[in-house]
């Protein structure tokens, strides 16, 4: 596309400054001319005072607020308007709000692990508290509907719950010493600072997640999010603020930082970081996990996807077209666990094919504002976004493919970054396009005859994030989950690839990254292992017989 995303926020930026200036209120002082233009000063927008926003915000908290960097607009994708400034960090700032986390996680290791868990327990209540605005915040500035805005920030609730439950019961093992009067046994530390770099289309469960694993094992975090989602997480580092404060607890143990890749870059690259939890595309992990190891530093990636659906010659197309309507077109395409490729039996191919045609035009007249009840398909989050969707499908028709559906930009009188979610068919499985993420609302539909045939396509691509089967057989069932089957880090059976639950872990192989966050285990991720040989007697028996004397 040759522009950057910052480049691209300041031209729409100045294009709204620009249509404010030759509107009527141009004989207003500049400074009231600007806050006027900005979606924050509308009274329907009134939910993002009651989280602490304002026209302009510190984009940096080190215990407290204050930024010293460019000041940049964040943008509502459904018009491209300003919401709110906001001062972004510079390298110092990030300097300021390392020294602090790292002042803070001194104090809060010593804090036994079940108080650790009541602090994460008020964050959940204090989120709860902000539910509905929050999670309209997180759509105004996403572009993801109402509902998933709000589903985002509950599973911050729920981690905070599991959280809250874990500081009570995670533990280490006790192994038998071969030695007399020796006791070996394992002791989880906390690391010390977690780096968390997040991307825009999870703006606040993917901080969630780390959050709250990260603090009931005694860590202190600095956040960096995406440049085009700062609000957001402006207004969840406010509410921790005041939870950290009513308990007495230094604030800089949720440090922030808004900025763009140089403050990714000096997080990367600092010691004092323990662990760098990525959340990205795999071109820029790939980037980030070589420095964080060259450092010898722990990495956390959870990267790029390329998720596709199964549908086997037995499978409940009732439940096959909901599905993949589900994970193909929510939040437009820009889920990474959204299904790109779906694999259809060639005995149910036409079948498939004609039923999910229809339930996409049945969509259609339901995109738009994604603040709006009726909406079910909001807009892409930027205008790159929608330059790539162009690019991806130009290349598909050249490529051999045939859009059965969709395959245009939608004007709006309104603006914003719309486009109608599209079906290709007609290219082969090992298509260049095909094998590339492109985060927007593309789907391929593809077909095979045998089964073992469709679960070597699901493994052919380079990521390995999620991926479903849809089957009536259990024999098909034990297969897809075995060695022979997805490869994926998400294995799924007549559910979509979206939607995975917080209990589980989550995270993919191969170009996805390796990392696990949410449930299960995940939380030793957030700790370093210790490993404890204790001789209770009076004798020092020395490994391997050896005498030393
Ligand atoms: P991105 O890689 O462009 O940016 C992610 C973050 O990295 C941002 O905060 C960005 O400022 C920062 N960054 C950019 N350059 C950097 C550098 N050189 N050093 C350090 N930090 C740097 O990703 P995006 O466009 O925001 O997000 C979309 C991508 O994220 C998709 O590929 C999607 O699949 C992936 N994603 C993965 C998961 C998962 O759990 N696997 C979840 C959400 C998104």
């Amino acid at each position: 596309s040759g522009l950057s995303e910052s480049s691209i926020r300041m031209l729409s930026r100045g294009a709204s400054l620009l249509s404010s200036a030759t509107s009527a209120s141009s004989s207003l002082p500049l400074s009231l001319r600007m806050a006027s233009s900005l979606l924050i000063s509308e009274p329907k927008y009134g939910f993002l005072r009651e989280l602490g926003l304002k026209e302009q915000n510190h984009g940096v908290f080190d215990g407290s607020w204050k930024a010293s960097g460019p000041v940049t607009a964040s943008n509502n994708p459904a018009n491209n308007r300003p919401i709110a400034e906001v001062v972004n960090g510079t390298v110092e700032d990030y300097e300021r709000a390392i020294s602090a986390a790292k002042a803070a996680q001194s104090m809060w290791a010593d804090v036994p692990a079940p108080r650790r868990g009541e602090i994460v327990r008020q964050i959940g209540d204090k989120l709860r508290s902000q539910l509905k605005n929050l999670g309209h915040l997180v759509s105004l500035e996403m572009g993801k509907i109402a509902p998933e805005g709000v589903g985002e920030v509950q599973e911050y609730v729920d981690i905070c719950d599991f959280a809250t439950g874990l500081s009570r019961t995670y533990n280490g093992q006790i192994m038998q010493s071969e030695r007399p009067g020796h006791m070996l046994l394992e002791n989880w530390n906390p690391l010390g600072v977690v780096g968390v770099i997040s991307a825009f289309n999870f703006p606040c469960a993917v901080y969630g997640w780390n959050n709250a694993l990260a603090l009931i094992t005694g860590n202190a975090l600095l956040w960096k999010p995406a440049p085009s989602t700062p609000l957001t997480a402006i207004a969840i580092t406010r509410l921790i603020e005041d939870v950290l404060k009513a308990n007495d607890i230094p604030t800089g143990l949720c440090s922030l930082v808004c900025g763009d890749s140089d403050v990714g870059q000096a997080l990367t690259k600092d010691k004092r970081v323990n662990l760098v939890s990525f959340t990205g595309s795999t071109e820029i992990g790939r980037i980030v996990g070589q420095q964080v190891q060259g450092r010898f530093g722990k990495v956390l990636l959870e990267l790029g996807g390329n998720n596709a659906i199964i549908v086997a010659d037995d499978a409940d197309l009732d439940m096959v077209v909901p599905a993949t309507v589900f994970a193909a077109v929510g939040t437009a395409g820009q889920r990474c666990t959204t299904t790109r490729r779906l694999i259809v039996h060639e005995s149910k191919y036409e079948e498939v094919l004609e039923r999910i045609k229809r339930a996409y035009a049945q969509f259609e007249s339901r995109i738009g504002d994604p603040l709006e009840p009726n909406t079910i398909i909001g807009p892409l989050h930027n205008v790159q976004g929608v330059m790539k969707y162009k690019a991806t499908i130009a290349e598909a028709l050249v490529a051999g493919g045939k859009v059965e559906y969709g395959g245009k930009v939608i004007d709006k009188p309104e603006g914003g970054n719309y486009v109608l979610p599209t079906i290709i068919t007609g290219l082969k499985h090992d298509a260049e396009v095909i094998h590339r993420e492109t985060f927007a609302p593309i789907l391929y539909v593809l077909k095979y005859t045998t089964l073992d045939e469709a679960i070597a396509i699901n493994n052919e691509v380079a990521q390995g994030l999620s991926s479903s089967l849809f089957t009536q057989r259990i024999d098909n069932v034990f297969k897809w989950m075995g060695p022979k089957g997805s490869d994926c880090g998400i294995v799924n059976v007549n559910i979509p690839t979206a939607g995975a639950e917080i209990g589980g872990a989550f995270g993919g192989e191969k170009e996805t990254g390796g990392g696990r966050e949410s449930g299960s285990d995940s939380w030793k991720q957030y700790v370093r292992r210790s490993t404890c040989t204790i001789n209770f007697s009076k004798h020092l028996p020395l490994a391997q017989g050896i005498k030393f004397e």
